[in-house]
């Protein structure tokens, strides 16, 4: 699953800086508000989580749990991986 970012609209100014720094053109202002109009073409540097002034913009990382090797060969990850967010464990 591809991880995009959240962006939470109570936090949102509107002030539109996420949308003008987004390289790929993913992000859109819709009735005042951050939104990601072009998920597909986001490829998740995190550029408008750096410039959101708001805390807006938060971007989930997954952790894959392995041995170098097992992850070059494209093994599956361990049972333990799991996707962390501020919201999901509450750090
Ligand atoms: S930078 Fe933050 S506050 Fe400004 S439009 Fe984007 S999400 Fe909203
Ligand atoms: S992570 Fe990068 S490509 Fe994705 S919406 Fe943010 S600035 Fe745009």
């Amino acid at each position: 699953m591809k991880l995009l970012p959240i962006i939470h609209p109570e936090l949102c100014t509107g002030c539109e800086c996420c949308v003008l720094c987004c390289p790929t053109h993913a992000l859109e202002l819709v009735d005042g508000k951050a939104t990601l109009a072009r998920p597909e073409l986001c490829d998740y540097e995190a550029l408008c989580e750096d410039v959101c002034m708001a805390g807006a913009i938060e971007l989930p990382y997954r952790i894959v749990l392995g041995t170098a090797g097992e992850l070059r060969q494209g093994q599956p990850p361990l049972p333990m991986a799991e996707t962390f967010s501020e919201e999901s464990d509450g750090v």
